[in-house]
């Protein structure tokens, strides 16, 4: 699975950073980054999907699979 973080939806709740706090960060304004290249590996795929399904803005998008 692969996901992105469109900043410009986020409205910096944080709710993505104690989902999958691997995978995002906040900036001192409380708006979100992704960390890394947005590839999740399958053991972090529940926290991830929390963290996407729970963000209010819907600024985390998740990719079509390349393969499939
Ligand atoms: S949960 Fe959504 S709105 Fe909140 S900081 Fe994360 S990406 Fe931004």
């Amino acid at each position: 699975m692969k996901i992105r973080l469109d900043r410009t939806m986020c409205d910096g709740f944080g709710t993505c950073t104690k989902h999958a706090p691997g995978y995002f960060s906040l900036d001192d304004w409380g708006y979100a980054s992704l960390e890394g290249d947005g590839v999740v590996d399958a053991v972090d795929h529940d926290g991830v999907m929390r963290a996407l399904l729970d963000c209010p803005a819907h600024a985390i998008i998740r990719m079509p699979d390349a393969e499939s």
